[in-house]
């Protein structure tokens, strides 16, 4: 506006508008409040009609309508007249630019020049100077001139008008070229990188995107004049319909990314289904833009189906997009800026070209500014779901790996029990197997021990029985004799049997034990002498003086266990050695020691001869069962005593039996 008071301001009251002068300081003026309009609906009109009084009064003064040359989507043409003069101080030479380039067709009659016939149905050699927007070189004169300009478009009718000084004009587009190809090559690298995403992250939300920005960039490049002036220069009918293909194109593919990244198709179908439907009328009428190019109606009609079906994309898109973060879903805030930003861009432009806006710097590069913004949002838009994706992604990843962690120490905490239980059963299955084999042990001893006993016998009584047979053949008595041998022979077994079901019943009823005091000394000498006749020439020798000392016994059976003793000590010295009989005393306990010079005990068997049925030799001339010790273990420690052994191989043995004396009642 600086301009516009360093202008020479010389109106001149003409017959209906102000006669604009320009002086030497300006560098560019709006010169629309001096421009004075008519309409021409026929379209029939020449300059020359213009002198006619009749048509001459029809124009109308735009005086108030700085910046507000928009006439909207009209099949007219218009005449603006611009009268113009210059100061003598001011150049002559002077440039008036028209920036929409997308008019179809520009007549200029300037005063003694020649005629120039441009605009985008033209082509770019007809324009007197290059550049994306129409400009016409003026020359000024010092008085003033009638400049008539003819427009006439099959798009919106918008006629922002500048007058440049020349190096005004390249200083300004010098300028506005580093911020277009800015612009592009942002638009340009950001669908790049985005279709690059989408090959290496194999996502189409970035496909849809990257064709989306290249679209729009094409669209944009069509209508600031760029696309004309270095890509189709020869081809007006396109350039005329080509902003509104792309941008259309665009907006379809804005629709299927719109589509994937809100995932819209799972989660609300019915919109998915209008969204679809408004992406096909886009290419629809797209298409139809492109293919009917030739044809005014299908312009006209195109741009503005494209206006309504772009309008209904946002407020579907809008929708769509508020209903999800509305159902919580995250990473939308920047996709919702940017739609505002992109939706804001779009009906300022849209309005700019309806008429309804004035055009000026913000609205002609509102939808520029706002794509520009817009790009920007939708990529943080992207990265921020990325992000949201990754995160969800990890959570479920810690979730899992969280189950998993827990599974294993399930696992470990089982395996663990199981690993105790197989040990505990496998002990218990030990101890039953040792059980079993001692039982085992146990019944074979007993088994050939029976069969040595017992096979012993049986072979007297049979020997006994043939030689009663033979001798009987040969008429020799001797009856007596072997009933005799044989009397003894099966009383020698039913001793035997006795003797082993006696243990048998004596093992068992030591639970029904009697215990009474027993002074120690008087009992030995008692049971040494029953059992006399065992010892046989045995020489005895007691040692008996102890005191007295008093235990709690049952005398039956404890009788058993030293007669036990005795006996064994018989059994296994030779015959007159002597046996000593000793009693020991300690605080707490006495002990009853029988001692012999006999045979001894092996270590290995010290245990072992406490054990049922088990015999040190059992093919040896000694008769016994391996019963004897078993039993007199079992009534000690029934008396809560306690049996102890000392013996040598060969040397004689030392049983013991330990009594204690303060137990008045004995436990069994
Ligand atoms: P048995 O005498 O009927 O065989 P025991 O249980 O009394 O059964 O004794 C078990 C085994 O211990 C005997 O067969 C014998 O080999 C050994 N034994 C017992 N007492 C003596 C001892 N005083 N001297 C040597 N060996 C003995």
């Amino acid at each position: 506006m600086t301009g516009w008071f360093r202008c020479l301001l010389f109106w001149c009251l003409s017959a209906s508008a102000w006669a604009l002068t320009l002086d030497g300081k300006t560098r560019q003026f709006d010169p629309t409040p001096a421009i004075e309009l008519l309409e021409d609906p026929s379209g029939k009109l020449l300059l020359s009609d213009l002198e006619r009084p009749e048509i001459s009064s029809r124009f109308r003064s735009m005086e108030h309508e700085e910046g507000q040359l928009n006439l909207g989507f009209s099949s007219s043409a218009y005449w603006l007249r611009l009268p113009l003069s210059r100061s003598s101080s001011a150049s002559r030479d002077w440039l008036l630019e028209i920036a929409f380039p997308t008019l179809s067709e520009v007549d200029f009659h300037a005063p003694g020049q020649p005629v120039v016939l441009t605009g985008s149905q033209r082509p770019v050699s007809s324009r007197p100077y290059h550049d994306r927007h129409i400009v016409l070189p003026l020359q000024l004169e010092v008085f003033e001139q009638s400049y008539y300009l003819r427009v006439q478009s099959s798009q919106n009718v918008t006629i922002p008008l500048r007058l440049w000084q020349p190096d005004a004009l390249r200083q300004q587009r010098s300028q506005d070229l580093l911020l277009q190809y800015m612009y592009y090559g942002g638009v340009l690298s950001l669908a790049v990188y985005n279709l690059l995403l989408s090959v290496s992250l194999r996502d189409i939300r970035f496909l849809w995107y990257s064709l989306f920005a290249t679209s729009f960039g094409l669209g944009m490049f069509a209508g600031n004049g760029f696309g004309r002036l270095m890509l189709w220069p020869d081809w007006p009918e396109f350039d005329a319909v080509a902003q509104g293909c792309l941008l259309g194109l665009s907006a379809a593919f804005a629709v299927k990314f719109a589509r994937a990244f809100l995932q819209t198709r799972g989660r609300m179908p019915r919109l998915d289904r209008l969204m679809q439907i408004n992406g096909t009328v886009l290419l629809l009428v797209s298409a139809a833009l492109f293919i009917g190019m030739n044809s005014d109606l299908v312009v006209r009609l195109g741009s503005k189906a494209h206006i309504a079906a772009g309008m209904t994309m946002v407020l579907l898109v809008f929708t769509a997009c508020w209903r999800r973060s509305r159902a919580g879903s995250k990473g939308l805030r920047f996709f919702l800026l940017s739609l505002v930003v992109l939706w804001g861009g779009a009906m300022v432009a849209s309005l700019r070209m309806l008429g309804w806006l004035p055009t000026n710097l913000l609205t002609s590069y509102a939808l520029q500014i706002s794509s520009a913004l817009e790009i920007m949002l939708m990529s943080l838009a992207l990265a921020d779901v990325i992000r949201h994706e990754r995160e969800r992604r990890e959570r479920a990843q810690q979730k899992a790996l969280q189950s998993r962690t827990r599974m294993l120490e399930m696992v470990r905490t089982s395996e663990a029990r199981l690993e105790r239980v197989v040990h505990e059963r496998t002990g218990q299955l030990e101890v039953a197997l040792q059980h079993e084999q001692e039982m085992l042990e146990q019944y074979v001893r007993f088994g050939s021990l029976i069969s040595h006993e017992f096979r012993n016998l049986l072979g007297v009584m049979e020997s006994q029985l043939s030689l009663l047979r033979k001798e009987r053949e040969r008429g020799i008595d001797q009856l007596d004799k072997r009933l005799a041998v044989l009397g003894r022979t099966t009383r020698r077994m039913s001793e035997m049997f006795e003797r082993w079901l006696q243990s048998d019943r004596l093992a068992h009823s030591l639970q029904s034990m009697q215990c009474q005091p027993l002074v120690l000394q008087e009992w030995v000498e008692q049971v040494v002498e029953q059992n006399r006749q065992v010892l046989g020439s045995h020489q005895v020798d007691l040692q008996l003086e102890i005191g007295q000392r008093v235990v709690a016994a049952d005398p039956s059976f404890l009788d058993l266990a030293l007669g036990n003793l005795l006996e064994n000590a018989a059994k296994y010295s030779p015959e007159g050695t002597i046996i000593t009989v000793l009693l020991l005393s300690r605080p707490d306990a006495v002990g009853i020691a029988v001692i012999d010079c006999g045979l001894g005990i092996a270590a290995a068997h010290h245990e072992k001869v406490f054990e049922e049925f088990f015999r040190v030799a059992p093919e040896s001339s000694q008769r016994g069962m391996g019963l004897g010790l078993w039993l007199v273990r079992r009534i000690v420690e029934a008396h809560g005593g306690w049996l102890e052994l000392d013996s040598e191989l060969g040397r004689g043995s030392r049983f013991c039996i330990w009594l204690p004396t303060d137990r008045l009642e004995p436990g069994i």
